[in-house]
């Protein structure tokens, strides 16, 4: 099925379709950084008005004495203190906020007494961790997708590039988690555990760059660009952690799916170009056995930010699908993959029901909606939602790229951004700002006939 059956041709084919592959797959970690960025602006916004406000509340001629800094808050402070505590807590316990930092809030709130400085110390840390808490929803959802797409499009890609074609089972819950659980360098860290430490890492710097600020006697502008440097780093560490995950995801899904596929060998094939690594340079067409397979080790990332992946390797591609089709254990119905045939089409063919949890994100995050956005992230409670009301996924989808009507932005009780794109069967409302998804329900009769659609009763 391929153009030329010689082998060195084989190979470049193969490196040429994985790169493609996988360049999708970083297309979409770079996407999340841009909208990871607009959160970290904002957060940095937020410190720099609430580090302004002290200060005016506070200092005399733009500067505080350390010792001031420490006095105790007033009891009308403390009331107010603890009223903004409280909706701290609120606030975490609808959203992804660390445990450990809920607890935290509650024992402030109880305290008979706290000095300035601590009080504003909480709230910047309150924005560190909502921060963090938005960030483990994305990547976690963006690591899922990475992965069940990766896996997937690789197992197209080869069963194509073969000509070849058998049934595979759709991913599990447990096979994903247990992809995503897995820590593949030697610190064991995963990637929530790499969030947190991000996390904590910021909010050890903002504390001491402000108090070393405040006995310099720097004023509100010293300490605002003290902390705003430590914004800056960090919101640079999370890129390198989104592109560096994503990439140990990517390769992870690619060993999972050779491995099923019954691929024995693999090659390394590195972007060549000025600004390629000196080991992913070296590493470049080395072919290994599929039992050496380690993310890190012997397969990428080699370092963060890496470009690198892998392709199947075949002596003799043909070989693939007669040893499947000889296999009489799993009884496989083998079928010839026409050169022409597209993913989707594959999918619905050759993939068994997949049960995946939150099927809805996997879908949805991606998708370019009809006002040009892309949707990052999808609330917590919206698959719930949309499963009660028996959407089916393509009617989700439809709402976003094809909808009857986009309304006008505007802004909730909650004081969040929201748009609803009015579909023929779904209506999504949608934070613009954040990118996400947040509910959705049925498409009223009413508001189908005053955009001019045809009413999904009346059609078959
Ligand atoms: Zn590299």
């Amino acid at each position: 099925m391929l153009p030329a059956p010689n082998r060195m041709n084989n190979a470049e084919y193969w490196a040429r379709r994985m790169v493609i592959l996988h360049t999708a797959l970083e297309d979409r970690g770079l996407e999340y950084i841009h909208n990871l960025e607009t959160q970290f602006d904002r957060a940095a916004a937020s410190i720099e008005r609430d580090i302004s406000v002290w200060y005016q509340r506070y200092a005399d001629n733009n500067a505080i004495s350390y010792a001031e800094a420490r006095k105790r808050l007033t009891a009308g402070e403390l009331k107010e203190f603890r009223w903004s505590v409280k909706e701290y807590i609120r606030r975490g316990q609808e959203s992804a906020l660390d445990g450990r930092w809920v607890k935290e809030l509650e024992n402030a709130s109880a305290r008979m007494h706290i000095s300035r400085l601590d009080a504003l110390k909480l709230q910047l840390q309150q924005q560190a961790e909502v921060l963090h808490g938005g960030q483990l929803d994305g990547l976690d959802a963006l690591l899922r997708r990475t992965y069940a797409d990766g896996f997937y499009q690789t197992a197209f890609e080869v069963q194509r590039g073969i000509g070849t074609g058998w049934t595979l089972h759709g991913l599990n819950e447990g096979t994903v988690g247990k992809a995503l659980s897995r820590p593949w360098t030697t610190d064991g860290r995963t990637f929530s555990g790499r969030i947190w430490a991000n996390r904590d890492a910021l909010v050890r710097s903002v504390n001491t760059h402000l108090t070393q600020a405040i006995i310099r006697g720097d004023g509100a502008r010293g300490a605002i660009d003290a902390v705003m440097r430590d914004m800056r780093s960090s919101k640079s560490n999370a890129a390198r952690l989104v592109m560096t995950e994503s990439a140990a995801l990517a390769s992870a899904a690619q060993k999972d799916c050779f491995n099923t596929l019954g691929v024995e060998r693999y090659v390394i094939v590195a972007t060549l170009d000025s600004i390629t690594s000196d080991v992913c340079r070296d590493l470049d067409g080395k072919v290994f056995r599929m039992p050496e397979y380690a993310v890190g080790v012997t397969a990428p990332p080699f370092h963060p930010w890496c470009r690198t992946c892998t392709a199947p390797w075949f002596e003799d591609m043909a070989g693939l699908g007669e040893r499947a089709s000889r296999d009489p254990a799993t009884g496989k119905t083998v079928t010839d993959v026409p050169k022409d045939m597209k993913y989707p089409e594959w999918k619905e063919k050759y993939v068994t029901q997949e049960t995946l949890k939150k099927p809805y994100a996997f879908a949805i995050i991606g998708v370019r909606t009809s006002t040009g956005a892309i949707v990052q992230s999808v609330a917590g409670h919206f698959e719930d939602s949309m499963d009660k009301r028996g959407f089916s996924i393509a009617e989700v989808i439809d709402a976003l790229e094809h909808p009857l009507h986009v309304t006008e932005t505007v802004i909730d009780a909650r004081g969040r951004p929201s748009q609803q794109f009015i579909g023929v069967r779904a209506t999504v409302v949608y934070n613009s700002v954040d990118n996400t998804a947040v509910t959705g329900w049925l498409t009223g009769e009413k508001r189908i006939k005053k955009y001019g659609g045809v009413s999904s009763e009346n059609t078959t």
